[in-house]
């Protein structure tokens, strides 16, 4: 059966066409799922009911199964979602004043290996589909009680979003139909022709870059992907990537213990950045001694006066301690475990 969740408006209208006596139907099916976000055919109550049984039996709409969904102090909520290969992906909801940001995986698993990351560290998954990551918003914003007028939406989860771009392509195509696309940003560890694709988009997100170090000898140390792309081509394409009018570039800079936290390396930063309309996130690395054995965050005092430096030199910096410690749901440093370590029953005997 086709699933119509990740599907733009007009794809439905295709795929329902043939199905409806009259052209507005598919239009309505198609508001109830993108708009209103619908999980079945019975909420579409302007529908007739024989429509709806017909519907029912041809098309599902179907978002990936939540497994597992921790609350942690500081409001945060880490989900693990299920999806139907028995790959697993995690995304995070984080309440901030009046809005929810929802931090969502376009892959399950990373095949960059980023040395600091546990996503990195565990290795490759494949491209999720655009109902893969529409399905994480829809299901985190509707368990969050959240209202989509108030949501931003961050590509922060597990995965590198600028390898998978046809699936994002359609994600955000639909994402977009709910949410503005200055409130949608993308990280990326750099992928070149990835950020000439985002730059060629019409209704372009926002662009997040994962620094981490402020020279391309320490990047390449901690980013391999930093030798295929390198560090001063990277600064060559964001500077020349469109930015619109009061819109900066976000750099993610993880604060590691001793590796790049000096004064000397803020100071580098600063030059690095010179001249960009840019916001720094400095983020104390999340700590995991199961897969990040040896890796610190700095002391408080050597974050905060990292983040100072940066400031008095003139640039925006927000020291982001990450979201969720205590369930170790910072996004940015999820796992997606796989299913047997989780206690659900499964739904068919897998080999014995
Ligand atoms: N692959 C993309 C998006 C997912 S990673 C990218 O790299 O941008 C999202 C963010 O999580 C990145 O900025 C990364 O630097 C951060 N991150 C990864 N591991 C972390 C850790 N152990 N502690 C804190 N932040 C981490
Ligand atoms: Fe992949 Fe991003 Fe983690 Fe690097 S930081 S391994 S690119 S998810």
């Amino acid at each position: 059966m086709t699933n119509l969740v990740g599907k733009p408006p007009a794809e439905i209208q295709r795929e329902l066409a043939p199905y409806c006596d009259r052209p507005f139907r598919s239009r309505q099916v198609a508001h109830w799922i993108v708009q209103r976000h619908a999980t079945s055919f019975d909420e579409m109550t302007n529908l007739p009911a024989d429509l709806r049984r017909r519907l029912q039996r041809l098309f599902t709409i179907h978002d990936p199964e939540l497994v597992e969904s921790t609350a942690s102090g500081d409001g945060a909520r880490k989900f693990l979602f299920a999806l139907d290969d028995g790959a697993s992906v995690e995304g995070v909801a984080m309440p901030e004043d009046r809005k929810l940001t929802l931090c969502l995986s376009s892959q399950a698993g990373c095949a960059l290996g980023c040395r600091f990351c546990v996503t990195g560290v565990l290795g490759a998954g494949r491209n999720l589909r655009p109902d893969e990551i529409v399905g994480q918003y829809r299901v985190m914003l509707q368990v969050s009680g959240g209202d989509s007028e108030r949501v931003n939406i961050v590509f922060m989860g597990m995965g590198e979003p600028l390898l998978n771009t046809d699936h994002l392509g359609t994600a955000l195509d639909v994402l977009g139909e709910r949410v503005s696309p200055k409130r949608i940003t993308v990280s990326t560890a750099g992928i070149l022709p990835g950020i000439r694709w985002l730059a060629a988009r019409e209704r372009r997100p926002k662009l997040a870059i994962s620094l981490n170090a402020p020279d391309q000898e320490r990047r390449a140390e901690i980013m391999p992907i930093s030798r295929r792309y390198p560090l001063d081509e990277l600064m060559r394409e964001v500077r020349s990537f469109p930015l619109e009018r009061g819109r900066r570039v976000t750099f993610e800079y993880v604060l590691i213990r001793g590796f790049n936290d000096a004064a000397a390396d803020a100071s580098l930063l600063v030059r690095l950045l010179a001249g960009i309309p840019s916001k720094v996130n400095v983020i104390p690395l999340n700590e995991d001694p199961d897969h990040l054995a040896g890796w610190r965050p700095p002391e408080p005092e050597t974050v905060d006066r990292f983040g100072r430096a940066l400031a008095e030199a003139g640039l925006t910096v927000t020291v982001r301690w990450s979201r969720g410690r205590d369930v170790a749901a910072a996004c940015g440093q999820l796992k997606g475990r796989r299913l047997r370590d989780v206690s659900i029953a499964p739904t068919h005997a897998g080999p014995s």
